[in-house]
């Protein structure tokens, strides 16, 4: 009899594969290791680190050669571990004090991971993983454990966490599946596996146990549904829906050029959300027109100080060109909030969401702020570039940003530099108060981005990353759609294009409603262009207006989400 597992879905999708366990204990390994000398043990791990520095060198390469510059980032963080003083101190001192490398850097790791998991920030946090990740990898290499053997079958990861470094050697064709007991969606893991479209399940918790090494399993990622050993009927009905995921990947494949164009002509722009600049690239498939939001902060993340403008400017130019003319909008930084930035030095704050976030920082540190509208400015020579800043709450602000804006193009200016003049200024309306502002806000800007992740939140006062909370968090409740109707007609009648980069662009029915309020464009995670495009070419335009005005009258969003499910 099969054993069923209810997960997270970190990555959608349905896989079959062979379970390869990947976090089991080093621990018989130890047991069973036969230590030299202290000195001896202090040349093994100098050897052992010299040796995973260069493999970790020349993995890098490979991974830029290939395009694949995610991935590389992040092992090119590991590498910043292995010569973090901090932590080679640790080591060496452990492997004196008790003459046994392998066993000094497990301690060591767990050590420093465990300060890690315990700091305040997310981003700490989830370094621990990265440094459990290599302590397991350097002492497999003085133990001489050997790695994961890849057969004929695709494998399924397994494990409370899965290393970032195993998920990254393992050729595309012979991963299935990433199963983790641990719960975040954020770790570099995960990001990682979703940069390959690996069907990720995550949060098993301590019920991972309960998949035994070289199991079959079954992974329903559209439901977080781990089936263990399925039975003869799972398997076929699961096959069914596999092949219906293919005929469906078929039919949107068919509508890729196609544009979201309602039955009455009613055209809406639908791009992408990327983090970092190869994603652009991966978007393509899927019949974007352009970046709707460039999450510029992940190019602040991963690293150890920040990136030069020399850095960004290389990144932007990459999104750009990938955008083959059309508009590439970039965020300046959001940093804070669930974003931190070790290195900025940020005192820790009681409530990150209403602290020292975003454009705030942006305002108050011109030698961040400067290069990155510098950086973007040059590089929007090599397309149609927009800046977009976050978190926007006043007049204020927004002329701030604009006098900065200026001042960048002056510089550059001075400096004989090329850049492009035509670059558009928007902001993010992601806060009540820009929302209500907006018919004041159309004056200065040239567009408006709806950010409904954060809009929501601060409209409800209710934490978008709390999972007690999470039902109360919904962006068809009718003050949400208020603000999101009043933005729209702020934008339309001031002649400036308002669009959505929030998750709410990515939900077909919302789409509908957003499009009868006047909305020009929906930025969302590429994969879910389609199935909006679908949505938007089976209505028209007066129909979507028919439903806006019915929706706008109805009490609660449970309401408006069982009228659009019943009528559309
Ligand atoms: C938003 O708040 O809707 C948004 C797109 O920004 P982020 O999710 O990065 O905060
Ligand atoms: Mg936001």
């Amino acid at each position: 009899m099969s054993v069923s597992i209810q997960g997270n879905v970190a990555l959608e999708g349905i896989s079959i594969g062979k379970i390869v366990k990947v976090d089991q204990s080093l621990d018989g390994y130890v047991a069973s290791y036969t230590p030299g000398t202290a000195e001896e043990e202090l040349a093994k791990l100098e050897a052992a680190l010299e040796a995973i520095s260069a493999e970790i060198d020349e993995s890098v390469e490979k991974m830029r050669a290939a395009g694949q510059d995610e991935q590389a980032d992040i092992m090119e963080a590991h590498s910043f571990l292995l010569m973090d003083p901090m932590f080679t101190d640790m080591m060496n001192d452990k492997a004196r004090e008790l003459a046994n490398a392998p066993a000094a850097v497990l301690a060591a790791a767990n050590e420093t991971a465990e300060i890690l998991a315990n700091m305040e920030d997310e981003y700490m946090r989830e370094r621990s993983q990265d440094v459990h990740d290599i302590g397991r990898r350097v002492a497999r290499f003085v133990l001489g454990v050997k790695g994961i053997e890849v057969g004929d079958e695709p494998i399924i990861l397994c494990g409370h966490e899965v290393e970032p470094s195993v998920i990254a050697n393992i050729p595309d064709d012979k991963l299935a599946g990433v199963i983790m007991g641990q719960g975040s969606t954020t770790c570099h893991a995960v990001i990682i596996a979703k940069s390959r479209a690996i069907t990720t399940i995550v949060g098993l918790e301590e019920r991972i146990g309960d998949i035994p090494d070289g199991a079959k399993v079954l992974m329903d990622g559209n439901a977080g549904m781990v089936i263990v050993e399925p039975t003869q009927d799972e398997l076929s009905s699961y096959e069914k829906q596999m092949a219906e995921q293919q005929a469906e990947m078929k039919r949107y494949e068919a509508m890729r050029d196609l544009p979201a164009e309602t039955t009455d002509g009613k055209v809406v722009q639908l791009t992408a959300n990327i983090g970092l600049p190869d994603d652009a690239e991966a978007a393509i498939k899927y019949g974007n027109q352009g970046v709707g939001l460039f999450r510029s902060e992940f190019i602040f993340m991963g690293r150890d100080k920040i990136p030069s403008e020399e850095l960004q400017y290389e990144n932007y130019k990459k999104a750009i060109l990938a955008c083959k003319g059309e508009l590439c909008v970039i965020r300046t930084m959001d940093i804070g909030g669930d974003k931190p930035l070790p290195y900025l030095n940020i005192a820790p704050e009681d409530n990150p969401f209403l602290g020292y976030r975003a454009v705030r920082i942006s305002l108050e540190r011109p030698e961040l702020f400067m290069p990155q509208l510098r950086a973007i400015l040059r590089a929007g020579v090599f397309g149609k570039a927009a800046i977009m800043v976050p978190m926007v709450i006043s007049v204020d602000e927004v002329k701030s940003i604009l006098a900065m804006v200026d001042k960048a193009k002056a510089e550059l200016e001075t400096e004989g530099k090329e850049y492009a003049k035509d670059v558009q200024v928007g902001i993010m309306v992601e806060t009540p108060a820009a929302a209500v502002m907006t018919p004041v806000l159309a004056k200065y800007v040239d567009f408006f981005s709806i950010g409904t992740n954060d809009l929501v939140q601060y409209t409800l006062a209710v934490d978008r990353i709390n999972p007690q909370v999470s039902k109360l968090y919904d962006h068809f409740h009718p003050a949400v759609l208020q603000l999101i109707q009043r933005t729209i007609q702020a934008g339309c009648n001031n002649g400036k294009w308002v669009g959505m980069c929030g998750e709410m662009a990515s939900d077909p029915y919302a789409a509908v409603i957003l499009m009868a309020m006047g909305i020009t464009e929906l930025s969302m995670s590429a994969p879910s262009i389609p199935k909006v495009k679908e949505k938007i070419r089976s209505v028209s335009l007066k129909e979507a207006k028919d439903h806006l005005a019915k929706v706008m009258e109805l009490e609660t969003g449970a309401e408006v989400r069982e009228y659009l499910r019943k009528n559309l």
